[in-house]
């Protein structure tokens, strides 16, 4: 319990606040409150520690020692059994993760030794998300978001975005693919150590999706940093958390200004009425789901809603047996996420060339004996 109190002291101090003013953002008055908490000298309460963590900002379990507190096995799966009454975890994702923790925390450990930890939204963005704005508002603020990130991290703006190498080399954001079945589009949380993690269905034959929910629970690393979202089929996507994000992966994956400039270098612009075949076209040069193409198509004043419900018709009558026809699908748009024990290797031979690791720690986790390695090395 020392420890804690002398973390939160740090944290207090750190974000320049005095044992009063936190005293009353918890509702409670008196320096000393926060002092005894801060020495050890008050039990600290579920409810009191919960509240300091929203004051300072930091998910709860940060502040544990994690080998002491939960034992050196946990990981991942703890964080989320943690939050299982926050986000009701499903049994059967928790099965399904179960298999990849250990190597998750592999690659967490290696990231650290590297000092390759996950792109922080405030190293890139300075105001938060304020989710009473208007809902207008805040997706102009998700927007802005996507093209900042992009612009910092050199995706030039007529690029087609591989959300892939994106997410997992450029914002060392581990992602992970597995089969999900019929549960659900994708997942965001973090591990105990605060890295996040995304997972998306690999049991999902339009790739334009998959590229889609990444772009989706990215914007929930950046815009609601410390929740758990789980973001099932057939999910309530009115939600106005969810508009939001999805505004923050439209402008990701298909930025505006790139698009306006295209529609009208492609002669769309002199095009009487929009036609399936131009939405598949830009949909496809664009890497996203026809039906995401027309809704962009609608949010830029392109068509009208009639027009989009034309389309949503259109793709559920027409577009599973005719997509090659119409050019939906392209075989260089399919989303290849590397298997974590590749990632696991690549990051060893970097630590070990950087000498961050040892011989032996390398061979522990190639699971080769040194002789072996010598050869691939
Ligand atoms: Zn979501």
């Amino acid at each position: 319990m020392k420890d804690i109190g002398k973390k939160l002291k740090e944290l207090r101090v750190s974000k320049g606040l005095s044992g009063d003013e936190v005293a009353k953002l918890i509702g409670r008055s008196g320096n000393y409150v926060i002092s005894r908490i801060e020495s050890g000298e008050t039990k600290l309460s579920l409810e009191v520690f919960d509240k300091l963590c929203k004051v300072y900002e930091v998910p709860p379990a940060s502040l544990f020692d994690v080998k002491k507190s939960f034992g050196k096995k946990k990981g991942f799966f703890d964080r989320v059994s943690y939050r299982a009454d926050e986000g009701n975890i499903p049994e059967e994702l928790k099965l399904k993760l179960q298999p990849h923790l250990k190597d998750l925390r592999r690659i967490g450990n290696l990231q650290k030794k590297l000092d390759r930890l996950p792109f922080n939204h405030r190293e890139i963005y300075k105001v938060d998300l304020d989710e009473k704005l208007p809902l207008k508002k805040q997706k102009e603020v998700a927007k802005g978001l996507a093209r900042q990130l992009r612009e910092k991290m050199g995706a030039d703006i007529d690029d087609e975005l591989d959300i892939v190498d994106f997410i997992s080399n450029k914002l060392n954001i581990s992602i992970l693919g597995i089969d999900l079945g019929e549960l659900m589009w994708g997942f965001y949380s973090k591990d105990i150590y605060g890295h996040p993690l995304i997972v998306f269905n690999e049991n999902n034959k339009f790739e334009g999706r998959k590229r889609f929910t990444l772009a989706h629970e990215l914007g929930h690393y950046f815009l609601h940093n410390d929740f758990l979202e789980i973001d099932m089929e057939g999910d309530d996507q009115d939600e106005q958390k969810e508009k939001v994000v999805n505004a923050f992966a439209q402008e990701l994956l298909v930025p505006s200004e790139h698009l306006r400039k295209y529609y009208d270098d492609v002669g769309f612009s002199l095009v009487r009425k929009i036609k399936p075949s131009h939405v598949a076209h830009l949909a496809s040069k664009f890497k996203v789901s026809f039906l995401m193409m027309a809704y962009v198509l609608v949010d830029l004043g392109k068509i009208n809603w009639n027009q989009y419900k034309e389309f949503d018709h259109y793709c559920k009558e027409k577009l599973e047996e005719e997509k090659d026809i119409i050019g939906y699908t392209t075989p260089d748009y399919v989303v290849r996420v590397k298997p974590l024990r590749q990632k696991i290797m690549d990051l060893a031979i970097e630590a070990k060339a950087k000498e961050v690791i040892g011989i032996d720690e390398l061979s522990k986790l190639a699971d080769m004996n040194t002789q072996e390695l010598a050869k691939v090395l």
